[in-house]
């Protein structure tokens, strides 16, 4: 569905925003940080300042800590009975879908993604995800296992951990806080959010939202603020029981140590460096829109970009042809217009960043057969780029961009074994993606490509049934599906001699 944000709506919205600093939301009152500080919003995509919000720092996060512990020690949470629980839930989800466009233009603005899909993120993903968690309450239940012991009843009971505190990235704001809010709630814990400093604003929106449709105060807290403050003190606080941190790999190392003084419970979503293998019976233009969706969809800032391309010596240049003609034809430009692809990156920082490494791949013997450049406006905007003659030992090949950057590489033989060792020559291993008409192909690579997801014949998908995380340096454990709300349970085992 097309979105298209009115000229009134947009102006009203800049007004409210420019108008007061956001509040930090604590059990149910929006207060400010108690330091005072407050930060900068900018939209990427004019790079102006639009927004203030509240700097949260540990005092901020020790506020919130007990007002999750209240509300699920003695708050009217932890003893909601599961029709009530899922009802609220399932309220939020409407609120979330009635609101859809107000939150998509607030990432917009706030990230840059094009208003289309951001629209996408909160009917398709945000609401999606708390409707489906919402079907999980009641039905996680413990065991009655046969033991060994003479004479014994055992069974188990699930318990929810308790307070969860979740630290966000700032490349899907909205789905990111309603991802994590959905499991968590559906479990009966309560939340501390924690969002990216440099997309605040769907999150605060969010929790008003949850408020409004009587999610009880304490259950859902909005801390914004910077990592080395708000979110190192989430990470470090003994009154947390389970971080989940979604982020780059270098500070989920830096989450793991934090954890360690109470050895709370840790899930990690990571970085990842995709490979994307196109064989030579694969249908090569459904391959070549996959390809190039799955690396320039969202400026490449997604975790599971398909940045490293493999594709056999029979096909390369059709493949890179093919591609290289999309992103000189994608339009880039605001994500308020609905005719622009792709929007900016998310910060100055970050420009600079891809730009370097494309820098540093032409420095190793790359050749740039598209795009290459920042464009020359206002925001932080940069050229979809494809690099060739690129090898495994390059930086721009073994470390993640997060930018619309694709680096393409000619295999020369269908030997799987070499395939899978050059898909495998990775510290990461979040997804892959196999384009072949071959079943016994597509199922031995699903097998031998180490990673938490592999698609074959199709492009990034989320779904909150489909279990999402990474293997080796891109994560620990799994978001979404069963297995996602696991993640927020603990098991008792209780024996009674007969
Ligand atoms: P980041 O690690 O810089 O920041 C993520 C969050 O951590 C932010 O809220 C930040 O404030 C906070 N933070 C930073 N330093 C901290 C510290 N010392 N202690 C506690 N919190 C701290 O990552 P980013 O730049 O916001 O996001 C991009 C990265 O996220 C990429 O590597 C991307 O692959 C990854 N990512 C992974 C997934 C996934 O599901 N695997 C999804 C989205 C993004």
């Amino acid at each position: 569905m097309a979105v298209e944000i009115s000229a009134r709506f947009l102006a009203q919205t800049r007004t409210t925003l420019a108008a007061a600093p956001l509040r930090l939301f604590i059990d149910g009152k929006w207060v400010d940080a108690f330091s005072g500080k407050t930060f900068e919003v900018r939209d990427p995509a004019t790079g102006l300042v639009i927004a203030h919000a509240a700097a949260g720092e540990a005092g901020d996060i020790d506020a919130a800590v007990a007002a999750a512990r209240r509300a699920f020690d003695v708050g009217p949470w932890g003893s909601m009975l599961p029709p009530a629980r899922r009802a609220l839930m399932l309220r939020l989800a409407d609120a979330l879908e009635a609101s859809a466009e107000e939150l998509a233009l607030l990432d917009c603005l706030d990230n840059g993604m094009p208003v289309n899909i951001a629209h996408f993120f909160a009917v398709n993903v945000a609401a999606e995800a708390i409707r489906y968690n919402a079907g999980w309450i009641g039905k996680i239940n413990g065991e009655t296992p046969v033991v060994s012991m003479p004479n014994q009843h055992v069974y188990t009971l699930r318990e929810p951990v308790g307070v969860v505190g979740a630290i966000l990235p700032w490349n899907g704001p909205l789905g990111m806080i309603a991802t994590r809010v959905a499991t968590v709630l559906s479990a009966g814990c309560t939340i501390v959010v924690k969002p990216a400093e440099l997309t605040p604003l769907s999150a605060i929106r969010f929790a008003k939202l949850a408020q409004e449709v009587g999610i009880p105060d304490g259950v859902i807290n909005v801390v914004t603020g910077f990592g080395h403050t708000a979110g190192q003190a989430l990470a470090e606080h003994r009154g947390v029981d389970k971080i989940t941190f979604t982020g780059s790999t270098s500070t989920g190392k830096s989450i793991v140590r934090a954890a360690a003084g109470n050895l709370k419970r840790v899930s990690l979503e990571l970085g990842g460096k995709s490979p994307v293998i196109i064989m030579p019976d694969a249908d090569i233009e459904a391959a070549i829109v996959g390809a190039s969706n799955g690396i320039f969809w969202n400026s490449g800032q997604i975790c599971v970009a398909g940045s490293r391309l493999y594709a056999h010596e029979a096909v390369f240049d059709q493949v890179v042809e093919g591609i290289a003609r999309r992103a000189d034809s994608l339009a880039v430009g605001s994500g308020l217009d609905p005719a622009n692809d792709i929007g900016p990156l998310i910060s100055e920082a970050q420009r600079e960043r891809v730009k370097a490494y494309i820098g540093s791949g032409v420095a190793d013997g790359a050749t740039i057969v598209a795009g290459g450049n920042v464009i020359a406006r206002d925001g932080y905007f940069m050229q979809p780029t494809i690099l060739t003659n690129t090898r495994p030992d390059m930086r721009v090949v073994r470390e993640e961009i997060f930018g619309p950057v694709l680096c393409a590489m000619r295999m020369s033989n269908a030997d799987l074994d070499a395939l899978v060792s050059a898909a495998n020559d990775t510290e990461y291993g979040l997804s892959a993606y196999v384009w072949t008409r071959d079943l016994s192909i597509a199922h031995t690579l699903a097998r031998r490509i180490k990673s938490g997801s592999v698609r074959i014949n199709g492009g990034v998908d989320l779904d909150p049934a489909l279990p999402f995380g990474g293997l080796k340096q891109s994560g620990w454990g799994r978001e979404n599906g069963r297995e996602g709300i696991e993640l927020y349970y603990e098991t008792k085992s209780v024996s009674i001699k007969l």
